[in-house]
């Protein structure tokens, strides 16, 4: 396959990061197809995207054409079995056993010349292709949040993935207007492996006591970071957040440094997942 080949692209995923991606496949001219098993992500997705393209058009960056095209561009569905496409970019919950549910269904909706992407955030991709037939078309394409806006991909090769996919891939990358990195698969990639302290070592600081979450995140903030830990948390999904951490402690052999924070996990537990949820560190309208 080549790049001129890919004219059709699933997105699995309706969340946070899905809606984001499909937004930019959209607009960069792909027939793009959103899949999520929840109707009311699905909803959700629609309008984030029709508000971002508005705000877009607002700052003078798209015309009303653009927007209207990458509209018509976009379908939304609850049947998976829809998603017979030339690539496809997963951006569920992270869980290995879902992601590879997902993969293994995947790849008996579609040929094998379709490639099949994650976004996971931490799982070695190796792990997820494990769960495919032709795991050579199994590779990472992991966006960064917000995903409309920020330029960077991770491309992640597994163990198997041949490297005419991971190349198509990053020139998929640049069709989209992001600036892609290769990377080799480990848990967390690059971008994720050396943050994972900005977010454990707040989280601690918040349980000793030493500061609360305003603090922290207004202290970080003055020393140049753009966002606060608990803020960028609220941003991410303190859910999503929690199980990026999880899945590292785990893949780490139980490293004291990944260990997941019991204040976090409570939020969790409470439902109070951030942004997305109205409530996480922080309160919202
Ligand atoms: P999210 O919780 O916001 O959204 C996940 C969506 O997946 C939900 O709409 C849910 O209904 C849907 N879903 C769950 N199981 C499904 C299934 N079996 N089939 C179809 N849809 C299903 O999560 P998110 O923050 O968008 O994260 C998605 C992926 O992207 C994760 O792997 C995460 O690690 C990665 N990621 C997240 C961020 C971030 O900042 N949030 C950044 C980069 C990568």
């Amino acid at each position: 396959m080549q790049l001129e080949d890919i004219k059709t692209i699933g997105i699995i995923g309706a969340g946070t990061m899905g809606q984001g991606i499909a937004q930019v496949c959209a607009q960069a001219g792909y027939k793009t197809m959103v899949f999520d098993v929840e109707a009311q992500a699905l909803e959700k997705a629609r309008q984030r995207i029709l508000q971002n393209l508005d705000k877009g058009m607002e700052r003078g960056k798209l015309t009303n054409a653009d927007k209207e095209a990458a509209l018509k561009n976009l379908t939304y569905t609850g049947d998976m079995l829809q998603l017979r496409c030339d690539v496809v970019i997963e951006a569920v919950v992270e869980r290995l056993e879902v992601k590879q549910s997902i993969f293994q269904e995947l790849a008996n909706i579609n040929t094998p010349a379709t490639i099949l992407a994650s976004n996971t955030s931490s799982i070695p991709i190796t792990q997820i292709a494990a769960a495919v037939p032709n795991p050579e078309r199994v590779v990472g394409m992991h966006f960064f949040n917000p995903a409309h806006i920020m330029k960077l991909v991770e491309v992640i090769s597994g163990a198997a993935t041949s490297p005419e996919v991971a190349h198509i891939i990053k020139e998929l990358a640049g069709k989209l207007g992001k600036t892609a990195v290769m990377t080799k698969d480990s848990p967390g990639f690059i971008v994720n492996r050396v943050a994972r302290p900005y977010y454990t070592e707040a989280l601690k600081l918040l349980e000793e006591g030493v500061a609360d979450v305003e603090t922290i995140d207004k202290l970080m903030q003055a020393s140049g970071f753009r966002m606060g830990p608990f803020e960028l948390m609220d941003l991410i999904g303190v859910d999503t957040n929690y199980s990026v951490t999880t899945s590292m402690f785990e893949a780490f052999q139980y490293e004291a440094r990944f260990r997941p924070s019991h204040i976090q996990q409570q939020l969790v537990n409470a439902g109070h997942c951030g942004r997305k949820s109205g409530q996480g560190f922080y309160t919202y309208a």
